[in-house]
């Protein structure tokens, strides 16, 4: 639990909790929340069950002042920056579900026993980010975050210019193959249901001078440290490419969310109000569990109006009118 007690003039009216706010998820959302609520002297206690969503990729790109910095460092420098912030405690346990009672949420938190523990908090900060789903092809897990890709503004300036593929279901792979193709003048769109692929869309792809392939992807080859080197079809020919693009479908990485009673929006993201306010009061969350561009600096900016949103919460409840 966090080692300081609340100042005086910060004490709560309402019910007694273990701490002000609960940040569930320790990626680049959770920490840059629990900074900002550090610094307001609040009571934080940081749950992490895992690994962040970029973990396989070799670096962070695009995060000013930590451009190229491998995840794990990132996190290492987040968590090394808390430090001086003695309200805040980071726990590397799984949050297995939340509870909203009357002004207050109840955590249940996995122990590493296999033991559960409770903890209550006045407020809760979703920050568990997503999960993506690879299509079912030999190579994709395995060459994640080095062959195999999912957004040009992460990784495109380390491929420009470069032979690069796309791959996906045609309502979603001509997007990505023009985008793709603002990076290299050698694209190829390998098509995972050719017969939905529209004239118009056959048409911008040419335009391009992007290639369209039809038949079945069997398997991707590359190299033990997950560098891409060829797409495989299932007649056999082997497509040279130094790294292939897919849109992949993701989930929520854990459905607190859901079991809340929160409202999801079409596509599976918690929706929240400009303020990082979920549809369930008190409970806010951040990063790439809410709709929008993933992006590791986007997250971090979402974690911090978070928790400036969750503070003046906190302050109002404080000081009455
Ligand atoms: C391969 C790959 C490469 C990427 N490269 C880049 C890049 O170069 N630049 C960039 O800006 N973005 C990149 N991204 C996107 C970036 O990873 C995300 O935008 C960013 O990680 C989102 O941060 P987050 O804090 O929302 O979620 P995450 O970083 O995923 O952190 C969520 C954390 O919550 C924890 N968690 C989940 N459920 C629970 C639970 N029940 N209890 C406790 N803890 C839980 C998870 O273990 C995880 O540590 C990449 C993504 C991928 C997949």
């Amino acid at each position: 639990m966090p080692a300081t007690r609340t100042p005086r003039h910060l004490a709560p009216r309402r019910p007694i909790t273990d701490v002000d706010v609960a940040v569930i998820g320790a990626g680049a959302a959770g920490l840059s929340a629990a900074l900002t609520l550090g610094r307001c002297l609040r009571r934080v206690l940081v749950l992490d069950g895992g690994v962040p969503r970029n973990a396989p990729s070799p670096a962070v790109q695009g995060f000013l002042t930590r451009d190229g910095t491998r995840p794990a460092e990132l996190l290492r420098l987040s968590r090394e920056q808390l430090t001086p912030y003695d309200s805040v405690e980071i726990q590397a346990r799984r949050v297995t579900a939340v509870e909203a009672l009357a002004g207050q949420f109840r955590l249940t938190i996995e122990g590493e026993t296999g033991r559960s523990s409770r903890v209550t908090a006045r407020k809760v900060l979703l920050a568990t980010g997503v999960e993506d789903e690879l299509p079912p092809i030999d190579g994709m897990r395995e060459l994640w975050g080095r062959g195999v890709l999912h957004c040009p503004y992460c990784h495109g300036w380390e491929v420009r210019g470069q032979p690069l593929a796309v791959y996906g279901r045609a309502k979603l792979v001509t997007g990505l193959a023009l985008l793709v193709s603002r990076w290299s003048p050698d694209v190829v769109a390998c098509v995972e249901d050719p017969a939905y692929l529209t004239a118009n869309a056959r048409r911008r792809l040419r335009q391009q001078n992007i290639r369209i392939r039809e038949e079945p992807v069997a398997r991707l080859e590359g190299t033990k440290s997950g560098e891409l080197r060829h797409i495989v079809f299932e007649s056999g020919e082997k497509l040279a490419r130094t790294a292939v693009f897919v849109h992949a479908h993701q989930h929520q990485r854990t459905p607190l969310a859901e079991q809340l009673g929160c409202r999801l929006t079409s596509k599976g993201a918690v929706w929240v109000d400009k303020k990082q306010q979920t549809s369930l009061p008190g409970l806010y969350a951040a990063g790439d569990t809410t709709p929008g561009t993933q992006q590791a600096i986007l997250a971090a900016a979402e974690g911090s109006a978070a928790a400036i949103s969750i503070n003046e919460t906190l302050t109002r409840e404080e000081c009455p009118k």
